[in-house]
C-alpha cells in the first residue's frame, strides 16, 4: 500500500509526526518514506510493507497528511502502474527535457567515443537537425578483454565541452561501476555543467544488484536500464525497481532485443512488441535500441534498412526514446561500426521517425475516442 501525502508536507510538522506515530503502531507493518524534491513541489510517498491486507483504504485515507491511498496490485511497487486510483506521474523532467510515456526523444549518437573529431561531427549534425539528446559510450563492457574498452574518464572533458557547445542537453552514457558516476559528476562540474547525463545500465549489468543500488541511491542523474538479454521481462522490470526502491524514480526502461539464435540473422531477437506491455505494467517511459537489436546495416528489398524497420516497429507501438548508433565514419569506428547509420542518413531517419510517430498518435487518438464512445 502506498500513501501519497499532500504536496509539500513538511517532515517536521505536527501532522506528519502524528501520521508516522500512527504508522509505527500498526502491527507487522513497516514503512519507507520517499521524497521527490522538485523545483516547485516536494512530493512524499510512504510505502507500507508487510501485513497490509487487513488495512482498508478508507482507514488510511483519513490519517493526517494523506492525500491519496494506492493499493499495490503489481509486484513493481514503486514503478508499477497500480490498478486502483494510481495517477502518479509517468514522466519526469531532466535538464530541461521531458521524458514520459507520452513523449518521443531520439538519442542518436556514437556507440563508443573514439575521437574528439567523431564527437564533434556527431554533435554538430545533431545540433543542425534540432536534436538535444545523444548517446555516447565512454565505458564499454566488451565480450573480449582484448577489445577496446572505451576511453573512460579521459574522454569526458571534451565530450561534455562539445555537448555544451552544440546545445546537447542529455547524453545517455553507460556506467559499469559506481566510480564512473563520480567521474561523470566531476567532469560535468569541471565544464560548469554544460550538459546533462542519463546513466545507462547495459544489458550485461541488468541484474548487477549492487551497481543498481548504488546508481539508484543518487537522484542527480536519471537512469536508463536495458532489459537483460537472457532473462524474463518480469526479472528485468524488478531490476528497474531496484533503482527506484533506492530512491531514484527517474528511470527509463530500454528494450534492446533478446539473445537467441532464433533471432538470426539479426544480432538479437527484436522484442519491441513489449513496448505497450511495459507501459501498461509500469509508469516508466520506454526506450528502444534498434541498433543493438539488429546489429547490421542490412537492407530489405523495399529499400529500408532493417534498423529503420525495427525503429518503426517500436515507434508505432508507442516507444518514448529511440537510442540509435550513428557514426561519421563507421569504417573507422572502434565499436559496432557495422550497425552504425551515416550522418547523411540522420535527416531521413528523423523524418521517418516523425512519420511513424504521427501514425501512432493518430491510432492512439482513435482508440481513445472509440473507448469513450463504447
Ligand atoms: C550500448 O548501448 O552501447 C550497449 C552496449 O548496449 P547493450 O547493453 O544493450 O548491449
Ligand atoms: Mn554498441
Amino acid at each position: 500500500m502506498i500513501l501519497v501525502l499532500e504536496p509539500n508536507t513538511r517532515l517536521e510538522s505536527l501532522d506528519y509526526r502524528m501520521l508516522t506515530g500512527q504508522l509505527e503502531r500498526l502491527p507487522n507493518v513497516t514503512f519507507r518514506v520517499h521524497r521527490e524534491v522538485g523545483t516547485e513541489v516536494t512530493l512524499t510517498e510512504i510505502y507500507l510493507i508487510g501485513n497490509t491486507g487487513t488495512l482498508t483504504t478508507e482507514q488510511m485515507q483519513v490519517l493526517p497528511c494523506v492525500a491519496k491511498v494506492v493499493r499495490v496490485s503489481e509486484p513493481y511497487r514503486v514503478l508499477g502502474r497500480h490498478r486502483q486510483g494510481d495517477d502518479r506521474p509517468s514522466s519526469f523532467e531532466y535538464n530541461g527535457v521531458r521524458f514520459g510515456q507520452d513523449t518521443l526523444n531520439v538519442f542518436a549518437g556514437l556507440c563508443a567515443v573514439d575521437s574528439r573529431e567523431s564527437v564533434d561531427a556527431m554533435m554538430k549534425a545533431l545540433r543542425d537537425h534540432g536534436q538535444v539528446c545523444t548517446r555516447m559510450g565512454a565505458y564499454k563492457p566488451r565480450t573480449s578483454p582484448y577489445a577496446f574498452q572505451g576511453f573512460g574518464a579521459t574522454c569526458l572533458p571534451y565530450v561534455f565541452e562539445l555537448a555544451g557547445k552544440y546545445g546537447i542537453r542529455v547524453i545517455s552514457m553507460e556506467v559499469t561501476h559506481e566510480s564512473h558516476v563520480d567521474e561523470i559528476r566531476e567532469a560535468l562540474a569541471a565544464t560548469g555543467n554544460a550538459t546533462g547525463v542519463m546513466l545507462q545500465i547495459g544489458t550485461r549489468n541488468t541484474q548487477n544488484f549492487e551497481l543498481l543500488k548504488q546508481v539508484g541511491r543518487q537522484q542527480e542523474f536519471p537512469v536508463l536500464i536495458k532489459r537483460g538479454f537472457g532473462i524474463t521481462l518480469d526479472e528485468s522490470l524488478n531490476a528497474a525497481e531496484y533503482l527506484a526502491t533506492e530512491g531514484n524514480r527517474k528511470v527509463v526502461f530500454c528494450l534492446r532485443g533478446m539473445k537467441t539464435n532464433m533471432g538470426d540473422p539479426h544480432r538479437n531477437f527484436v522484442d519491441f512488441a513489449h513496448v505497450p506491455v511495459v507501459k501498461r505494467l509500469t509508469r516508466m517511459p520506454v526506450a528502444i535500441d534498434p541498433s543493438h537489436s539488429v546489429g547490421s546495416r542490412a537492407r530489405a528489398p523495399d529499400g529500408l534498412l532493417d534498423v529503420f524497420h525495427a525503429v518503426a516497429q517500436g515507434v508505432i507501438a508507442g516507444a518514448n526514446i529511440v537510442l540509435v548508433d550513428f557514426h561519421p565514419e563507421p569504417a573507422r569506428a572502434l565499436v559496432d561500426g557495422p550497425q552504425a547509420l551515416l550522418l547523411s542518413e540522420l535527416r531521413p531517419f528523423l523524418d521517418d521517425v516523425a512519420r511513424v510517430r504521427n501514425a501512432y498518435e493518430q491510432r492512439a487518438q482513435l482508440a481513445r475516442a472509440q473507448d469513450v464512445a463504447s
